[in-house]
């Protein structure tokens, strides 16, 4: 569980505080620099097809929404 989202199993643990302070200690995947997980979009949280070019850090979904409104215009 390195790529999705673990933090939903915290939600999960919200009414057993014990059993979800022994998942933080133990289970929690650890930060990472390299790798597919170590970068997500800011927009909606994607993994997958990342673009950092000109510092954006968005997913091409979330770009096809936002170039416009950012300043890139498509010439073909
Ligand atoms: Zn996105």
């Amino acid at each position: 569980m390195t790529a999705s989202d673990w933090k939903k199993i915290l939600k999960q643990l919200e009414n057993k505080p014990e059993v979800r302070a022994k998942f933080i200690k133990h289970c929690k995947p650890k930060d990472r620099k390299i790798g597919i997980a170590a970068k997500k979009c800011e927009r909606c949280g994607r993994y997958g097809a990342h673009i950092k070019s000109y510092g954006l850090n968005l997913c091409r979904h979330c770009f096809r929404e936002v170039a416009v409104e950012i300043g890139f215009t498509k010439y073909n």
